[in-house]
């Protein structure tokens, strides 16, 4: 977690105040700002040099009143029992504002995965699926990638979760590699789902997006397909992506006035995400500050790196000329950002609306397991968008018929959602 701001309490902040807006019974609001259920482990792993280390893991289960519990596992060092339950609270939201039958979990390990070996890994993730296993599964949680964690890892799990039942079961998690489970589209989804809700978002706004420029903050799996969308979908320029060095030990922003090569960056970063600095500047690349990217004069800002990024000390840095904020990382924003962003009447794709593609892909990731019958890349994208395009259309209409912002229009929207379920079980 960047800065001091602690991610639950942001998500727990933004809940209040809608529950407040809509007068929700304080037993629902009781139910619904903590997990239903929590698990903090340790894992025992035997390392190559033979010694056992011990790593801290967590799940954290919050609402599965709509269907099982689904979310990443991050593998960060800086991970805490509160980032992984704001994180699970912010998928329960996610699965309903994009109406996926799925709940919200989240896990974690704490580990930075560039210091483990391949072997190390792999004995790491299968000791996380060794603890959990009575606890997940495809009717009760399905974890997925997130920060630190590769579609690899998604298949061994897979490979030890269906060892330990007995019986191949691929529906137990989601993000699996292709040929292994996986869906097709899975990778770009959720960069490619942030651009169909920048493409609605210019739509609503009446901005051509042929003449828009973007400037991306972060190099993971999100940023390089919403740049790469961006550019290819929309027919934008982008001016920069940022990226974690793990040699510096610091973050660097890349930056090229005329428009990144966002596949050409893909050829040269490493498995961690770090980009090589001496062959980005033969390719003409200005190197930054990691945080520069926030500065540029451009029309539409894509942090899509971790949460705190757009805080009360950086958000003032923000140039006039952006007029959307599109965000691909579960909670960039802090609440004193947000106020400071709409009083300058910036549109903002709120993040667990703007990132939903992946968890929705991985919802059909789940279907075609289930039902063994395989989609194409295209009946997955065009499914894809449908998905994403009706949610910004749910959120928008509420955000203009209950003159709300579209942060507060996505909570409004999901909350309804998960209430109604909860009341139709009988919880409430
Ligand atoms: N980790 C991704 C997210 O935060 C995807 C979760 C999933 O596919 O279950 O949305």
């Amino acid at each position: 977690m960047a800065g001091t701001t602690n991610a639950f309490e942001m998500a727990q902040r933004q809940f209040d105040h809608v529950a407040e807006l809509l007068k929700l019974d304080p037993q629902v609001r009781e139910i619904l700002r903590w997990p239903l259920r929590e698990f903090s482990f340790r894992i025992p792993v035997k390392m190559d040099d033979g010694t056992i280390r011990m790593f801290q893991g967590f799940r954290v289960q919050h609402n599965d009143a709509r269907g099982p519990n689904k979310g990443g596992i991050r593998f960060h060092p800086a991970e805490t029992i509160d980032t992984v339950r704001a994180l699970a609270t912010w998928m329960t939201w996610k699965c309903a504002v994009v109406d996926i039958p799925l709940g919200g979990g989240k896990g974690g390990v704490i580990v930075d995965p560039a210091t483990l070996s391949t072997g190390e890994k792999e004995r790491l993730v299968r000791g996380w699926v060794d603890i959990m296993v009575r606890n997940v599964g495809p009717r009760q949680d399905v974890p997925a990638p997130d920060v630190g964690t590769t579609g690899q890892m998604m298949g061994w799990m897979m490979d030890e979760y269906s060892k330990l039942k007995g019986e191949y079961t691929p529906g137990f998690i989601t993000g699996k590699p292709l040929g292994g489970g996986g869906s097709e589209g899975r990778t770009e989804a959720t960069g490619f789902g942030v651009i169909y809700t920048v493409r609605e978002a210019m739509k609503h706004l009446k901005l051509d997006p042929k003449k828009c420029s973007a400037a991306i903050q972060g190099f993971g799996n999100v940023a390089q397909y919403a740049a790469i969308g961006f550019i290819e979908i929309l027919g934008g320029k982008v001016v920069c992506v940022s990226c974690w060095d793990r040699i510096d030990k610091t973050s660097y922003t890349f930056y090229k006035a005329d428009g990144i090569d966002p596949r050409y960056l893909m050829s040269i970063t490493d498995q961690y995400g770090t980009i090589d600095k001496e062959k980005a500047k033969a390719a003409g690349y200005k190197i930054e500050d990691g945080g520069e990217w926030i500065k540029k004069d451009v029309d539409v800002l894509i942090p899509a790196a971790l949460e705190g990024q757009i805080n009360a000390d950086t958000a003032p840095l923000i140039r006039p000329s952006v007029k959307l904020i599109a965000e691909g990382a579960n909670g960039p924003t802090t609440p004193e950002a947000d106020t400071i962003i709409q009083s300058r009447g910036i549109f903002q794709v709120p993040d667990f609306l703007c990132n939903a593609g992946g968890v929705t892909v991985s919802y059909f990731e789940a279907v075609q397991n289930d039902m063994n019958f395989y989609w194409t890349k295209e009946e997955v994208h065009d499914k894809l968008d449908t998905k994403m395009t009706q949610a910004f259309g749910a959120v928008l209409d509420m955000s203009l018929k209950e003159k709300v912002n579209m942060r507060d229009a996505a909570y409004m929207v999901a909350i309804a959602r998960v209430v109604k379920a909860m009341e139709l079980r009988g919880w409430i």
